[in-house]
């Protein structure tokens, strides 16, 4: 079995230039120390997979945030190609916990793992995998948005793993107003009128399993368009 380190070389870039978890400047502001884990958004040019299959194309596919602007680079594409080649390893939870004990010598009261901060849960056997991972380590809450509402119905998740469940895909009409979610506004103001906690600055918001209906104020490259998207993005 390939190493992460063969594995990133496959695709162009130097093993050790690989980062698993990075941080983008959404987490930077967060009050907790807090990574992200990035696959391709939408589906991979390198094998074809659909790596967020409860997208909706016309809904947020097209205007996806993670396909544009730094997301658009050849570096941080092949880094993302890389991420997902070594998420199909069957010792994907083996590589990522070798990751996690390194940031956990800098950060021993532990830290937020977002999981994607493009892309979703791709396969079932995927979201077992960061399942595993969330019960080994109690000490780091792993929290993602997701599209893919079905996958969660009969799955028992950790305390320390939250989703919010994403409008904006294939499986909104599962949603439920109890459940954790996230909605695009297009204002602050309106949001907050509207009862929902802005988690457009602060990425804190997403992993505090208290706060379960978030808001989003959209800011891709749609933003001064006339044509503003009404669904959720995560
Ligand atoms: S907005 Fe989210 S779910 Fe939709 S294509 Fe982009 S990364 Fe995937």
């Amino acid at each position: 079995m390939p190493s992460p380190i063969v594995t990133a070389t496959l695709f162009g870039l130097k093993g050790d230039n690989l980062k698993l978890l990075t941080q983008n400047s959404k987490m930077k502001k967060a009050k907790i120390k807090t990574f992200d884990f990035a696959i391709p958004a939408w589906s991979s040019e390198a094998t074809g997979i659909k790596t967020c299959p409860g997208a909706d194309w016309n809904k947020c596919g097209k205007i996806c945030y993670a396909r544009d602007g730094r997301y658009r680079m050849k570096s941080t594409q092949n880094a993302m190609e890389a991420r997902l080649a070594i998420t199909q390893k069957v010792d994907f939870v083996d590589i990522m916990s070798s990751e996690i004990n390194e940031k956990l010598k800098r950060n021993p009261k532990g830290f937020n793992l977002r999981m994607h901060s493009s892309g979703d849960f791709y396969h079932r056997v995927y979201l077992l995998k960061w399942t595993a991972l969330a019960i080994k380590y109690p000490m780091v809450t792993f929290y993602a948005y997701t599209k893919m509402v079905p996958f969660f119905r009969g799955h028992t998740l950790p305390p320390n793993m939250t989703v919010v469940f994403s409008y904006g895909g294939k499986f909104d009409n599962q949603i439920t107003y109890g459940d954790r979610h996230a909605k695009v506004f297009p204002s602050v103001y309106a949001l907050r009128k509207a009862g929902y906690t802005d988690a457009s600055v602060n990425d804190t918001v997403a992993a505090n399993p208290k706060i379960r209906r978030l808001g989003l104020v959209y800011h891709g490259r749609y933003y001064r368009s006339k044509v503003k998207p009404t669904l959720g993005l995560d």
